[in-house]
């Protein structure tokens, strides 16, 4: 059975655990396993107003047993500056890490062997408190939920995007920077109409423009004449993707133009096309499909340059390859 550990965070002036900022106190509790159900009231904020912000993240084995988070104290200040934007209480970087680290040390026996796969490591923090109002009920409980992910090339052959110009995901000033639940709803119908037109996702541009925004779950890439190209953050409609952050400086570091801070079209004729996100990695793209009848095929199979990031990438994750960036964070068993 899979485990849960649950740990609640309550906005108060009682220290039971010495782990307080300077602001508040957390008490943890836990763990519990998966079948334990969350108490909550009938007016909790989450169910309500959506108040609910998560992470993505995971843990590999190595060869020589040890595990490792792959640049987890990123998802610790994703969750963070994410918290402060949405009104919920900001958990501390240090305690985000020492949640984790302490969930995959209680899950240890469901981490796959060196080279199988990998922890896939979900926090959720979430206003849970009872509140009429658009108000905070004061309070905040994480929750770090765990499950075993095999280890696959995504997308293996390479997949189609579903795109409809009537979509978008969010919208400048709208939070498209935070993993918010409330970001993901409307994301669940449309997948579901990309997979009937044999799309493995959703490609959204940005509201009242061409230019390609990102995928329901994860950042895009695009290549031409082997010069790299990915949305620009500055719009604030995409999330940041550690995975995104990480092929820019791989990609870098190996050689490549990387243009990062341009908008790119919708239609643009590029040669290779690849998602990158924590759940899949790196998965190859061989074109878009519109639902007005517009489409185009960047290459009939994965593209050379893909493959070289992606098992570049991978190396680092899985400790193959040097960890020459220091993106690897042991959990110390
Ligand atoms: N974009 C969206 C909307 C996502 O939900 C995700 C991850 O789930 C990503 C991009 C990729 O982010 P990361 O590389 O940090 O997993």
């Amino acid at each position: 059975m899979k485990k849960v550990l649950g740990f609640d965070l309550i906005d108060g002036t009682m220290s039971v655990t010495g782990m307080a900022d300077q602001v508040r106190t957390w008490t943890l509790t836990g763990p519990r396993s998966r079948d334990e159900d969350i108490l909550m009231g009938p007016h909790a904020a989450v169910l309500h107003y959506g108040r609910s912000i998560f992470e993505g993240l995971k843990a590999f084995r190595m060869t020589d047993g040890q595990v490792y988070l792959f640049r987890a104290s990123q998802n610790a200040r994703r969750m963070r500056e994410g918290a402060e934007a949405f009104g919920l209480i900001p958990l501390p970087e240090e305690l985000f890490l020492q949640i984790v680290h302490e969930t995959v040390r209680e899950n240890i026996d469901l981490i796959p062997a060196c080279g199988e796969g990998a922890l896939y490591i979900r926090p959720l923090l979430m206003d849970a408190g009872q509140v009429m109002g658009l108000s905070s009920s004061g309070t905040c409980t994480i929750q770090v939920t765990v499950n075993p992910v095999g280890d696959y090339f995504a997308g293996g052959t390479g997949v189609y995007l579903y795109y409809n110009p009537a979509w978008v995901r969010t919208a400048p000033g709208m939070g498209g920077t935070i993993k918010a639940g409330g970001n993901y709803g409307l994301g669940i119908p449309r997948k579901k109409i990309a997979k009937e037109n044999e799309c493995a996702e959703v490609i959204y541009t940005r509201a009242g423009s061409d230019h390609i925004d990102e995928c329901g779950a994860a950042n895009v890439f695009l290549v031409k004449d082997k010069l790299i190209f990915t949305p620009s953050l500055r719009h604030g409609t995409i999330l940041p993707g550690i995975t995104r952050d990480s092929v820019i400086h791989l990609a870098r570091h190996l050689g490549y133009t990387v243009f990062d801070s341009l908008d790119i079209p919708i239609d643009f004729q590029a040669d290779e096309c690849f998602l990158t996100g924590t759940a899949a990695g790196i998965t190859p793209v061989l074109g878009w499909r519109g639902s007005d009848g517009r489409g185009h095929t960047y290459s009939s199979k994965v593209g050379p340059i893909t493959e070289y990031l992606s098992e570049e990438l991978s190396g680092i994750r899985d400790g193959r390859s040097p960890d020459q960036f220091g993106w690897l964070e042991e959990v110390e068993l």
